[in-house]
């Protein structure tokens, strides 16, 4: 069977921003699509289900993985590892599905060296500071401490936005999810170069 061509939506944004609520508001909108989840060391919350919000291991489980070079990218945030399996990313993609990463900025720096040519990648974000920090302690799951480095994280995340092609504000959810959904649908037209070089020939050779 001939592999489809499969292509890339990353979302980043800081704990917080509301990335999973607004992907929930629009799976019915966006077709087939397959959301990447990630391998992470960090404790489970109140509420997480193995295999469904995060694949949780050990430092050892997470540690051979990079060894057996299982991980599309990793990188170390808030100081717990957290990684993106490549064979189901490399299934849904040959599916010719729109897969979705919920990643960090060093993550999106990887996805983009490595699958740049079919990625589109969104930065979500509340509207301020103080309503982020309103929002982590709403949430009540991490400790003050946690909240604090997660704040401190989202401060220098923000000075990466220009890396991402697009910004969504997270102010009110409905109008976030409208935009959101509507960079979903336009990410699926990306064409990988190596298409768009055999269209070319083909225009050379007539
Ligand atoms: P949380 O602990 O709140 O679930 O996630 C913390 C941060 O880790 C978020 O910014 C999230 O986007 C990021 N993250 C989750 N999974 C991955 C991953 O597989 N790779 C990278 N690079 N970052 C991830």
């Amino acid at each position: 069977m001939k592999k489809k061509n499969g292509v890339v939506l990353v979302l980043s944004g800081p704990s917080g921003a509301g990335k999973s609520s607004l992907i929930n508001k629009i799976s019915d909108e966006i077709g087939d699509y397959y959301f990447s989840i990630s391998t992470t060391t960090r404790p489970i919350r109140d509420g997480e289900v193995e295999g469904v919000h995060y694949h949780f291991v050990t430092q050892e489980e997470f540690k051979k993985d990079i060894e057996e070079n299982h991980f599309l990218e990793y990188a170390l945030v808030h100081g717990n590892y957290y990684g993106t399996s490549v064979k189901p990313v490399r299934e849904a993609l040959d599916e010719g599905k729109l897969v979705i990463f919920d990643i960090d900025v060093q993550g999106n720096t990887a996805v983009n060296n490595r699958l740049g040519d079919i990625t589109t990648s969104v930065f979500i974000t509340p509207p301020t500071l103080e309503e982020l920090e309103k929002r982590l302690k709403n949430r009540s799951t991490d400790s003050e401490e946690v909240i604090h480095k997660r704040i401190r994280m989202a401060k220098r995340e923000v000075q990466r936005i220009s890396e991402y092609d697009f910004l969504v504000i997270n102010d009110d959810l409905d109008e976030a999810a409208q935009k959101l959904k509507q960079i979903a649908l336009t990410a699926k037209f990306k064409i990988p170069i190596h298409e768009i070089n055999e269209f070319v020939q083909q225009w050379e050779e007539i």
